[in-house]
């Protein structure tokens, strides 16, 4: 599974980074977040679609 956020869409607030902080971090920079691994691994796969259906603007898209 691989896992990319829109930047034009996040709103940086974190709900993926206090659910799955070992996937999603918030870049400090931009105040949005970002994806840490490139390759989402098998026993991760459920947090992550549960955190990119949580995501109130739907920015995190999963494949
Ligand atoms: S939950 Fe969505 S809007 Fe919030 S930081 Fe994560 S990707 Fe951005």
């Amino acid at each position: 599974m691989i896992a990319t956020i829109d930047h034009d869409t996040c709103t940086g607030c974190e709900e993926c980074v206090i659910s799955c902080p070992d996937v999603f971090e918030l870049n400090l920079t931009t105040y949005l977040a970002d994806v840490k691994l490139p390759e989402i691994p098998g026993d991760m796969e459920a947090d992550v679609s549960a955190a990119a259906t949580a995501c109130p603007v739907g920015a995190i898209a999963v494949s």
